[in-house]
């Protein structure tokens, strides 16, 4: 059977997916489409997992490790939507673009995806080909967490479709929202003394804070760690009672190599040395926890910690998907990191496994109600996919026997920068 594997037919199917809205947890229909979309066009496997994430799978001839091609199916909230240029569920092409909430974060990209790993129906890989769409990723990328954990083995590299402007991107910091939890003992506030109040212990920890976040180490790619408390409440919540329990939120942005317990660590050692112990008030500092609710029902209470990664730019996956984009553009794309989070957290911070970002679209255009897909930049990745996947493939055979993961070579171990740093910042 002759499939239409053209880049308009490509751009058609994203406008369709455009059109069926999927906030996180309700990725139902657009799940549906793509399984329906990759079965039309020859996957050996397309279904969705426990999670509601959809695997496609092209089986590849033998030998060779898998390259796992990845995007998200949800999206952010469309707000305003006469705030709008363009209708947010329309999926209007007009003056060169395509318009809509997830033109280019990231359902054109997903688009792209599919039709370019599509082509290798027809014409097989040496290792199997993967096509993951991903639930939840922007609400911190519970669904490629499940992916990565079900998968029977690990990819030989992941190539994720959040914005690059046609760059290359390979890395980020990770994030995470902890808690931090003073109690004391509620009491009338008439009478304060029969009370412990925890707002008096409150300055103290804020301060301790804001120094451990002064003293974040800095990454010379990343930039720096930072911390900063976001949200901060009490109960209960009355005028006149003394509150048993205050709790802050904790954004902490970190580098990577970085676990969450190595996060957790440094807040307790620092409000150890810096908040006074006072009688029946405890401070505690804990883990960042969400209630996730995927659309196939499954409710799973699961951390929400997404790790930094960085795979360093001579590493043979970005050495390769380079000459591969060059060779396919006639020009060289740069190799920078993205300002945002991304699934590659998952795959390569918690994994291990060499993750990089190939996609058109501006990050500033993201979460925007003026959200559009450039489609002469996107004709240009679609062209040039087929060629990074199979580049990036033959560096993966190529270095068989070589150990390609454990991508932070350059990043010490967290523990003592953060010592190094603590010591600098204390003179
Ligand atoms: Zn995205």
């Amino acid at each position: 059977m002759r499939r239409d594997l053209s880049f308009e037919r490509a751009i058609q199917f994203a406008a369709d997916l455009i059109r069926i809205p999927s906030l996180p947890g309700e990725e139902e229909g657009v799940a549906m489409r793509i399984v329906d979309e990759l079965r039309a066009l020859g996957f050996d496997e397309a279904r969705t997992d426990r999670a509601g994430n959809v695997i496609g799978r092209i089986a590849g001839t033998g030998g060779a490790p898998a390259v796992m091609l990845s995007s998200h199916m949800d999206v952010v909230d469309v707000g305003d939507v006469a705030a709008w240029e363009y209708d947010p569920y329309g999926g209007a092409v007009a003056d060169g673009f395509l318009h809509g909430r997830g033109a280019m974060d990231v359902k054109g990209p997903l688009a792209i995806q599919v039709y370019a790993a599509a082509r290798f129906v027809d014409d097989r890989p040496e290792g199997d080909l993967l096509a993951v769409f991903s639930v939840h990723e922007e609400k911190g990328g519970w669904g490629m967490m499940k992916i990565m954990e079900g998968v029977p083995s690990l990819p030989g590299a992941v190539i994720l479709s959040e914005a690059t402007n046609c760059d290359l991107c390979t890395g980020h910091r990770g994030h995470a929202e902890l808690g931090l939890e003073i109690y004391g003992v509620a009491a009338h506030a008439s009478a304060p003394e029969r009370g412990r109040n925890p707002n008096l212990v409150l300055p103290y920890v804020l301060l301790a804070l804001r120094e451990l976040s002064e003293a974040q180490p800095v990454d010379p790619i990343l930039g720096r760690a930072t911390l900063t408390p976001t949200v901060i409440e009490c109960w209960p919540k009355s005028g006149n009672v003394i509150p048993d329990r205050i709790r802050i939120t904790l954004d902490t942005r970190v580098l990577p190599g970085w676990s969450e317990e190595v996060a957790l660590e440094q807040i307790r050692a620092r409000l150890a040395e810096r908040v006074p112990q006072v009688e029946g008030i405890r401070v505690e500092v804990t883990p960042g926890r969400a209630v996730f609710r995927g659309w196939t029902g499954w409710v799973d209470e699961s951390s929400n910690f997404t790790p930094g990664f960085l795979v360093p730019d001579e590493h043979p996956v970005v050495q390769a998907a380079a000459e591969a984009v060059a060779a396919a553009t006639g020009s060289v794309p740069a190799v920078r990191q993205w300002k945002f989070g991304t699934d590659g957290g998952h795959s390569c911070g918690t994994h291990g496994v060499p993750t990089i970002g190939y996609a058109p679209g501006l990050e500033a255009l993201a979460h925007t109600n003026r959200e559009r897909l450039d489609l002469a930049a996107a004709r240009r990745v679609f062209d040039a996919y087929p060629q990074l996947i199979r580049g990036v493939q033959t560096a993966l055979v190529a270095a068989k026997g070589i150990p390609i993961q454990g991508v932070h070579p350059a990043h010490p171990a967290p523990a003592t920068r953060v010592r190094a740093a603590a010591g600098v910042a204390g003179g």
